[in-house]
């Protein structure tokens, strides 16, 4: 990295623990009802969802999981689907054929080595396809109550760099940035937070800071939005 390009990361980020708690206590004021959007009433139907959740809304993703769910309530009835069918009950998430493939394969191996349970640790997860370290802290989070690590998405990922929480613009380095900023019981909620915040106030294009809450702490919402680009990010 050259020494200016340090220089203006440096200035844009960061906050420090102390900005972060305040930052933390005023979304929970905000947002106490957050809470993870995608329905699911276990593990399984849960690490299915948030891989259909991949450039798709958790709204889509919920208007076909009850029927996807109906007829394949096992990981063992999901493994033995008909690819086409799968596809077929899936295909207004997008990317339908890569998102069933996954499916498949990621049941397959849950039957196979994991007992028909789904893993409870980050290393287990990772080794499922279509499965990275989003889907892994969803599940881990939502499902099985273990703070691993942060959900970084789109919403995630923006919300941190507009309040000055991350200089980042990989996701893995923006979870990096906010592990080393927020204590371990908190990142769980932190995520759900920061996506209520990038939903309600926060949106990638016109953004609503003269409403926020946050913007008191906020050194976008301060500069009067000169940092932070305004074009449209994609979903993740
Ligand atoms: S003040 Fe503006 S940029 Fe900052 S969090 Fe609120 S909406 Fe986002």
């Amino acid at each position: 990295m050259k020494k200016n390009d340090q220089k203006n990361k440096q200035e844009s980020c960061c906050q420090g623990k102390k900005a972060a708690g305040a930052v933390m206590k005023l979304l929970k004021e905000t947002y106490p009802q957050a809470h993870c959007a995608l329905v699911h009433r276990n593990a399984l139907q849960l690490l299915v969802a948030t891989i259909l959740s991949a450039q798709c809304t958790d709204k889509r993703v919920n208007m076909v999981t009850p029927e996807l769910f109906r007829r394949f309530p096992t990981a063992a009835a999901l493994a033995a689907a008909d690819p086409a069918e799968l596809e077929q009950l899936i295909r207004s998430t997008g990317f339908f054929r890569n998102k069933a493939k996954n499916i498949g394969l990621a049941a397959r191996r849950i039957v196979d080595q994991f007992g028909g349970e789904v893993p409870e640790t980050m290393t287990e997860l990772l080794t499922l396809a279509g499965v990275a370290r989003k889907t892994a802290n969803v599940v881990l989070y939502n499902a099985f109550g273990k703070n691993e690590g942060v959900v970084v998405d789109t919403h995630v990922g923006r919300t941190a760099r507009r309040l000055g929480l991350s200089g980042e613009r990989v996701p893995v380095k923006v979870e990096r940035d906010l592990m080393a900023l927020f204590p371990r019981q908190d990142w769980g909620m932190l995520s759900h937070y920061l996506i209520e915040l990038g939903r309600d106030k926060c949106r990638a294009i016109k953004p609503r800071c003269g409403e926020c809450a946050l913007r008191p702490l906020c050194p976008y919402g301060q500069r009067g939005q000169s940092s932070e680009s305004d074009r449209p990010e994609t979903l993740s």
